[in-house]
């Protein structure tokens, strides 16, 4: 699944494909969206601004429209020169908006909706996010008031993917965040305290800034890692589903207390 990191990135360089360029043309070929009117409410307007809250992407076009769009499990941007190959098929693609240049195309969805920004400002899903993890500053306080506020025997690994706690963290910066902190991602969150909870972040946040610069995550130490040696303490790597989801969390079960 996408993370905050790979948004960010996806996000600079749609920016930069389409902010302010002149669009020849913006399609829906997924038969969901058949029948909408966007192409046409959108044809004529620029982009002025591709943001990013937590895992969620924000196109906004002239005029107030704002496209939001949320990848889920299964979908991805793909930003092209002009008659460069897709890297999924056309089939899967959701929009395809183009400019002289360039093709930006959304595969797979699931979500993509036209709203105003006015409704983007008050959408629920929007409003209930925590503190971006990837925000200029991040909100820490925020962060733990939504972490107190949390079910205290919930374990720290669920509560750091549940995006109304901390918006942008999925599955690999979990487990990455919790191995850097040396901290076991099994805990209750009755057991974790603030600094150790904050100590994740400041964990993922420079990585994951890096990840954004260089367009994927680097040098990962437990992810997917399960049954390789810890690079801490040679200890095998363990894996195991975690949570209502059964996200599957790597850690070291020595080094990570
Ligand atoms: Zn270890």
């Amino acid at each position: 699944m996408p993370e905050g990191d790979t948004i960010r990135s996806a996000a600079n360089r749609i920016g930069a494909a389409l902010i302010g360029r002149d669009i020849e043309s913006i399609e829906t070929p997924h038969p969901r969206h058949a029948k909408d009117a966007w192409p046409d409410q959108l044809a004529g307007r620029k982009v002025r601004a591709v943001d990013v809250h937590g895992k969620h992407l924000m196109m906004r076009f002239e005029g107030g429209l704002t496209l939001h769009s949320h990848l889920r499990m299964t979908g991805a941007w793909g930003v092209y020169r002009r008659g460069k190959r897709w890297h999924r098929g056309a089939y899967r693609a959701w929009l395809v908006i183009r400019t002289a240049d360039h093709d930006v195309v959304q595969f797979d969805g699931p979500v993509l909706e036209l709203m105003t920004d006015g409704r983007s400002r008050f959408d629920q899903r929007l409003a209930q996010l925590g503190p971006d993890v990837l925000a200029d500053e991040f909100d820490g306080a925020r962060f733990l008031l939504r972490l107190h506020g949390d079910d205290r025997t919930r374990t720290l690994g669920e509560a750091l993917l549940d995006q109304r706690n901390v918006a942008g963290i999925g599955n690999i910066w979990k487990s990455e965040g919790c191995f850097a902190a040396g901290i076991n991602p099994w805990r209750r969150l009755r057991d974790v305290s603030d600094d150790e909870a904050l100590a994740i972040i400041d964990a993922v946040r420079p990585r994951m800034q890096e990840s954004v610069a260089a367009d994927f995550p680097k040098d990962l130490q437990v992810y997917r890692r399960d049954g390789t040696r810890c690079p801490r303490c040679q200890t095998k790597i363990r894996s195991r589903g975690q949570g209502d989801d059964n996200r599957i969390t790597y850690w070291c079960p020595r080094c990570q207390r």
